[in-house]
C-alpha cells in the first residue's frame, strides 16, 4: 500500500503518520524529519536547506524529488510507503506519479486558525524525532519517549509559521484537488482528538 499523507503544518501529520506506520508495517518517510536529521548531521545536504527551512519555504524541488526517489528505492519500500511532508506541491505531485504513485492519499482537514495553537504549543526531541504538545505533557523540558532534552523547532516560531501557511495554502494546498480528480483522495477531519482521527484513517485504510 502505498500512502500519502497530506495537510497544511500542525495538522497532526506526523503524529498521525507514525500511528499508521506502526498500525500497517509501512516505512515512515517524513522529508521534514529527513532535512533536519541532515542539518544537525551538518551534512552538506543540510548547510544547504537550513537556511531555507529556517524561513519557513520550501527546498528545491529537484534536490526534495531526488531525495525522496532514492529512499523510495530502498528495499524496504518495495510493498508500499508512507509519506509525509512529500508531495507538497504539483512539481512534486507530478514527480511521484513517475517514479512510485500512490494508491491512496489523505488529507488531515483542520481548521486553520486552529494551527497556530497547535504549532505554538509544540515541543520535539531532536534525539529520538518525536514531537508533542504542552497540553499532554507533564514535564515540558524532558522527551516522555527516550529523556531526550525536548526543544521548540527553529520554523515554530509565530513569524516562520505564518510564512508556513502561506506556503501551504499557495502551493501544497492545490494537491487536493489534483488528488479528487485523480480518484485516490479521501479526506479526515483533523479537529479531533489523536485516537479519534486515527479511527477515521484505519477506516478509510481498511
Ligand atoms: P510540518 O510541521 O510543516 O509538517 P515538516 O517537518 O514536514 O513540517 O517540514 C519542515 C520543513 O522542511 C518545511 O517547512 C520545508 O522547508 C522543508 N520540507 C519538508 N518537506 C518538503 C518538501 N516535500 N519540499 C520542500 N521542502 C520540504
Ligand atoms: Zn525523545
Amino acid at each position: 500500500m502505498k500512502v500519502v499523507l497530506l495537510g497544511a503544518p500542525g495538522c497532526g501529520k506526523g503524529t498521525q503518520a507514525s500511528k499508521i506506520a506502526e498500525e500497517y508495517n509501512l516505512p515512515h518517510i517524513s522529508t521534514g524529519d529527513i532535512f533536519r536529521e541532515n542539518i544537525s548531521g551538518k551534512t552538506e545536504l543540510g548547510l544547504k536547506v537550513k537556511a531555507i527551512i529556517d524561513s519557513g519555504n520550501l527546498c528545491p524541488d529537484d534536490v526534495t524529488c531526488d531525495l525522496v526517489k532514492d529512499r523510495l528505492s530502498k528495499p524496504d519500500c518495495q510493498n508500499g510507503y508512507l509519506l509525509d511532508g512529500f508531495p507538497r506541491n504539483l512539481v512534486q505531485a507530478r514527480a511521484l506519479e513517475d517514479f512510485a504513485k500512490p494508491d491512496v492519499v489523505i488529507d488531515i482537514d483542520v481548521d486553520l486558525d486552529l494551527i497556530e495553537k497547535r504549532i505554538t504549543g509544540r515541543r520535539s526531541c531532536p534525539k529520538c524525532g518525536g514531537s508533542f504538545h504542552i497540553d499532554f505533557l507533564s514535564n515540558d523540558k524532558m522527551c516522555p519517549t527516550c529523556g531526550g532534552d525536548l526543544t521548540i523547532r527553529k520554523d515554530d516560531t509565530p513569524e516562520v509559521i505564518k510564512e508556513r501557511l502561506t506556503v501551504y495554502k499557495n502551493s501544497t494546498a492545490p494537491l487536493i484537488d489534483f488528488y479528487k480528480s485523480n480518484g485516490v483522495l479521501k479526506v479526515v477531519d483533523g479537529n479531533n482528538t489523536i485516537d479519534a482521527v486515527f479511527e477515521q484513517i484505519k477506516k478509510v485504510l481498511g
